[in-house]
């Protein structure tokens, strides 16, 4: 069966030359300058929005129909060309845009290409905001430019620069030099290698680099989990690395590979992070419903504090200004700092990951040890929305006695461990996951839905 076109908060995905045609590109360009030019007061000589893409060979294509459509509603249009998520947003706010687009399916294999959008300050979209935006783009309601008004393009080469520069903002560069740190850095052909590179030369590291052709073939599964990281791990080991980090194609996530070339796990990414950050000030960190346990327990050690969003960067991004958060993120290897900018980034994340392992003198390993750690398992079910409903609430009922957050599906606290219980945005699904000290416990609470589901369905 033909897969649709996704169309959700996080933007437009699908595969190129089934249903994500240069046409659907050029529209959701349209959509989203009309709604730029609708609801931001420019300074005089227009609004522009810089566009970048990650290494997919259909990225050129894709960012050309796009640029063409938001030039057509009269927007100015700066092309970065291949750079990362991460680095657009950075260059949203230094040319003062009104917003940002970025062509990429994230961690998602090569037929897939996508369409992400920033707002003015860099940030993704909260959800009624990408619901105005999609249903322009629905009602295909864009207000055209006359022959004299359309945008017009200019390029810019300097968005590594600038990235970099913000990033090592944020760290104690010369110390972290000092220790000479050997890195294993893995960019799966993506977009974050040069960018990358250039951020570990300056913090003095000695870099073994793979996988740095930015031209979107590949070498490996390109999402950061064990399972696609073996040679990373085996080439940490052989090289005798203090780490290995491995990136996605558009660099916002993160996941690090010990010294003994052991993958550690995505969540660790953020809460080595927080542990580095809530080591050197107090303030709060946000993150969503289905992040681990370990960022509570990195921020109680220190007093700190720790808020839950709904699943979605924007949501935590939203919930970071609001609270003044320190540092945020997701379970993904996705953090954020705000210093930088408003999304994910991988290179925040490993500058502040060296950072930690210069003040400390510890191994990647000791560091994770000091964390601890937890068993989380994740699941899914097919379920329509009235019988996600009706699961969700048999569970409150069996859950009765547990702390509850109902802001995205229900989430469950216990003592001992945690479950939340989501419907999916983009297909008819309900997503469960359950974290606990001790894997017979996660289990438990799993178990306990899938009956729950049993009974339903009986
Ligand atoms: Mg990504």
């Amino acid at each position: 069966m033909a897969e649709e076109l996704i169309i959700s908060v996080s933007g437009v995905r699908g595969i190129v030359g089934e249903n994500l045609t240069p046409s659907i590109a050029a529209d959701y360009g349209s959509a989203f300058g009309t709604f730029v030019a609708d609801t931001c007061t420019g300074e005089a000589g227009g609004l522009s929005v810089c566009i970048g893409m990650d290494s997919r060979p259909s990225g050129p294509m894709l960012c050309a129909a796009a640029a063409a459509g938001l030039m057509s509603v009269g927007i100015d249009v700066i092309q970065l060309g291949v750079v990362t998520t991460p680095g657009v947003s950075v260059m949203v706010t230094h040319r003062k845009c009104a917003g940002g687009v970025i062509i990429t399916a994230s961690h998602n294999p090569i037929r897939y290409n996508g369409i992400k959008l920033l707002l003015g300050n860099g940030m993704a979209p909260p959800g009624e905001v990408a619901e105005q935006i999609k249903q322009r783009f629905l009602d295909k309601k864009f207000t055209f430019a006359d022959s004299v008004g359309c945008g017009k393009v200019t390029s810019q080469a300097d968005t590594d620069d600038v990235h970099v520069d913000k990033v090592l903002r944020i760290v104690d560069r010369e110390r972290i030099a000092e220790k000479r740190i050997s890195v294993v850095l893995d960019s799966v052909n993506g977009a974050g290698g040069a960018v990358t590179r250039k951020l570990l030369a300056k913090l003095g590291c000695e870099v073994y680099a793979v996988n740095q052709e930015p031209n979107g073939l590949f070498a490996h599964g390109p999402e950061p989990v064990a399972e696609n990281l073996g040679g990373l791990c085996e080439l940490v080991k052989e090289k005798d690395a203090a780490v290995g980090f491995a990136q996605d194609p558009d660099a916002d996530r993160l996941a690090v590979v010990d010294e003994n070339g052991t993958y550690i796990g995505e969540e660790y990414t953020l809460a080595l992070a927080a542990k580095y950050i809530f080591s050197k000030r107090t303030g709060r960190a946000a993150t969503n419903l289905s992040t681990s346990r370990m960022i509570d327990d990195v921020a109680q050690k220190t007093g700190n504090k720790v808020i839950r969003t709904p699943v979605g960067e924007a949501n935590v991004a939203a919930a970071m200004l609001e609270n003044d958060c320190i540092i945020g993120g997701e379970g993904n290897g996705g953090v954020i700092d705000l210093r930088v900018s408003g999304v994910r980034d991988s290179l925040v994340a490993i500058a502040l990951v060296l950072q930690l392992m210069t003040e400390t003198g510890k191994s990647i390993s000791q560091l994770a040890g000091d964390i601890g750690s937890y068993y989380m398992k994740k699941d899914k079910f097919p379920a329509d929305k009235a019988q996600a409903h009706s699961i969700l609430a048999a569970a409150k009922q069996l859950f009765a006695e547990a702390r509850l957050d109902t802001s995205d599906g229900c989430r469950f606290d216990f003592d001992q461990g945690w479950l939340h219980l989501r419907a999916s945005n983009t297909e008819p699904v309900v997503r469960v996951i359950a974290e606990a000290k001790d894997r017979q416990i996660a289990e438990k609470y799993i178990d306990a839905v899938m009956n729950l589901r049993e009974k339903a369905a009986g």
